[in-house]
This record gives C-alpha cells, structure tokens and sequence, in this order.
C-alpha cells in the first residue's frame, strides 16, 4: 500500500519527468512510499481537437484554459478519504512549511496546473486551497506542484536517511538554520569555526542555537514573531551581537511638576512668566520638557530614567540646570554608540502662552544636543480646563525619541 498519492491534473505531463531524477523523491517512488499519477488534461479535451482552452470572454490577451476538461479530469480521480485538491495560482495563499507539514498527515493531494493565462474562474470551485510558490508568474503550474511534491514527500517517515536533519531545519521551527561545515578544517584560508572542533556537544548546541537566531534576525527579521522569540532561552533573546542588528530604538518620556508660588517657571531652558507669579517645584529647575526628553532617551536604550542618574536625595542637583543634565545624558546616549534621529514634545499647560517661546526651547534644545532644531517638534496644548493640568496645578510634558545606531 502506497501511502501518499499525488494525483496531478496537468496539460504537460512530461515536466513531471524530472522527479524520476531527484535524489529523495526517486527513492521514495522506489519504496513505494509515493504514488505520482499524472492525468493529461488533453485526454479530457472537447472535440476532435481535444480543445483544452479557448478565448476570454470580454477579450483580451491570451488562451484561458476552460472549465469542462479540469472538471472531468477531477471527477475521474478516485478520491481517498483523507484528500485535498491544491488549485497552483500566483493568486494563492503563499506556500510554507507549516502547510507541507499539515499536508503530509493526509493520504492523498490533487494538484490542477494552470496553464497560458490560467483557468476559468469557476474552476476555483474544485479547489480546498489556492497555493501560490512565490511572488512571481510561471508559465504554467508544473514547477510549482513539483516543488509540493518534492518538498512533501522529504516530511514523509522513510524518505529521509536521517530523519534527524529535519528538526533544526529552516521553517520547521520559525528560525532559519545555523551554518554546516565539513572538511577540510581550513579552506582557501577560510577556518571552520574552533567551537565545531571542540568536542564540546553542550556548547556546540548554544553556539548553533546562537546562530540560528541570528541569521534570522540578520536575513529574515519577519520570521520571528512574538510568540517564537518567547520560546528562545531569555538569556539568549538580545544579545550584544543581535543587537548590532537592530538600527533604531525608540523612547517615550513624560514628566509632571506643581505649579506654586516662589519658583521659577523654566521650559525647554526659557524663562517664562506666569500670570500669577506661579512658578514648578521641584529638586532641580524642574524643566518638564527637559526632564521628559531625557526619560525618553534614557527609556530607548533601556537605561532607567533620570531618577537613577540624578537622585533628588543628592544635594548636588539641588536647582540643577536640565539643560546641564540634558547634556549629560546625550553623553551617555553617544558612549553607547546611538545618535538621536529626532524628538517630538507636547508640553501640556493652561497658563501662560507656550506657543510665542517655542523656538527659543528648540534652540536651546537643539544646542545641546548638537543636532539641528527641525530635528525637534515642540507642540503646546492646553487642557481644556480639565485634569491637573487644566486645573493649573501643575505643568507636563510628552516626548518620544527616536535612536539610530551610529555605524
Ligand atoms: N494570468 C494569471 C497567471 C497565469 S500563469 C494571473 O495573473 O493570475 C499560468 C499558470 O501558471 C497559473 O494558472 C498557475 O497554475 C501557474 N503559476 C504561475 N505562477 C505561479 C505561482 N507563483 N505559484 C503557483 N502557480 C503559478
């Protein structure tokens, strides 16, 4: 008893000629552990001519292969119980290893190749899926179903000589694969890796688990969805070298200060004037814009906030100047190889109008940071009168960075 059969409905049963030479799929055909039986679609024409295609209503270019043929073709099939019909369209759901997988617990596929300009739209009907091998057109369905067959037939128990190389195999789980190496140790001054000659199976096995997230991040960064990365060992997730990888990092930082009487109101470095002479507590100059910018810089490369820099308990950032300690931090920012790419702030306040100070706060900003000020977006909103802020009991500000690695 054979135990997967692919039943292939094409118009050009010759091309199927190459798995009779394709390593893997030969054996399997050999062993009987695959049935290919291929249905010519011309057998199933209409007329003298065996007339498979015909023009496309509404005209147009091209031959569209017709319904009635495909259709007996499919009716001829014996079907087994366990059976899928496979349509190959570039119009398709693109094909993955988790469907190869999926299929190969069935007992039989049926694949229909297009052909020309394709088929007529009511063949979709006979299809349980539309596969697609990638982005791009072929000329007719023939290498796409071959690549199902071959790629099937390989998940088969059996097919394989070692059953083991599936399992790190890229797709099979969401990484790509590590690198292979054989003899010679040193070819064309190129030297295998000193761990792979170690001898050390543990650490073999971490350094391949290494690599093989990686590679992933390195070429194929879309693989890797949350739930994948959760499975990763957590010391192994970031690493310093994935790390070089990634190019942006973004912040977000917000600060809050009383508005009361007796302090100065100092924004973005700019002096202003309450109204009613009110002015933002705090240890330092407690500068909200400053302070938010510097969280959100802190917070991209996960650095803590200002807290821990500038600890109020510590006398010497009494009245601190937050430009000073802007200045500061961008240090750091840079000893950790980032640039900032730019800054955008909402400071939120009633009183007094932000709006006519705004380009002295980029200015000011902008010098500290040395970059230039259309880098810098400082908006102002009121609050509608509402929350702390519209009530005037205090003063905030919104900031979100955007970090890029420097080369
Ligand atoms: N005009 C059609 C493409 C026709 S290509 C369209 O735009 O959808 C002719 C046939 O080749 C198709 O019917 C299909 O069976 C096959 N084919 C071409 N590219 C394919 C791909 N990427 N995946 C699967 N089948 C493909």
């Amino acid at each position: 008893m054979t135990r997967f059969n692919f039943d292939v409905i094409t118009l050009f049963p010759k091309a199927f000629e190459s798995i009779n030479n394709l390593g893997v799929i030969t054996r399997a055909l050999d062993k009987n552990l695959i049935n290919v039986n291929l249905h010519d679609l011309r057998e199933y024409g209409e007329g003298n001519y065996r007339q498979v295609d015909d023009k496309p209503y509404g005209g147009g270019s091209g031959m569209v292969l017709k319904p009635e043929p495909i259709y007996k073709a499919h009716d001829s099939i014996d079907k087994l119980s366990n059976s899928k019909t496979l349509l190959m369209t570039p119009q398709g759901k693109v094909l993955k290893q988790q469907d190869l997988l999926r299929w190969s617990s069935l007992d039989q596929l049926i694949i229909i190749c297009g052909q020309y300009e394709g088929f007529d739209e009511r063949v979709r009907c006979l299809a349980d899926e539309e596969v697609s091998i990638g982005d791009y057109v072929l000329s007719g369905g023939e290498i796409p179903s071959i690549s199902i067959i071959n790629g099937l037939t390989r998940l088969l128990p059996g097919t394989l000589g070692d059953p083991g190389s599936l399992i790190d195999e890229s797709h099979n789980s969401s990484l790509l694969e590590y690198p292979h190496y054989t003899r010679p140790l040193i070819f064309r001054e190129m030297r295998v890796p000193d761990i792979l000659v170690s001898g050390n199976h543990e650490e073999i096995k971490l350094w391949r688990k290494q690599k093989m997230l990686e590679r992933t991040l390195d070429r194929r960064n879309d693989l890797i969805s949350n739930e994948d990365y959760k499975k990763v060992p957590k010391s192994k997730r970031i690493n310093r070298d994935s790390n070089e990888i990634m190019k942006f990092r973004i912040g977000n930082g917000y600060d809050i200060h009383r508005l009361v009487e007796g302090r100065n109101l100092i924004i973005g470095g700019v002096k202003l004037q309450h109204p009613d002479n009110l002015g933002l507590d705090g240890h330092s100059d407690a500068d909200v814009l400053s302070h938010s910018i510097m969280d959100a810089l802190l917070g991209a490369l996960s650095l803590g906030d200002i807290g821990k820099y500038f600890p109020p308990s510590d006398q010497k950032w009494k009245n601190a100047d937050s430009l000073f300690l802007l200045s500061k931090v961008i240090e750091l920012i840079r000893k950790e190889g980032w640039e900032v790419n730019n800054i955008d702030s909402v400071i939120v306040a009633e009183r007094p109008k932000i709006k006519p100070f705004v380009e002295l706060m980029k200015n000011n900003i902008a010098e500290i940071l040395q970059i230039e000020d259309s880098f810098i977006g400082i908006k102002a909103t009121t609050n509608e009168k509402l929350g702390p802020e519209g009530r005037e009991e205090g003063i905030s500000c919104h900031s979100v960075v955007l970090l890029e690695k420097k080369e």
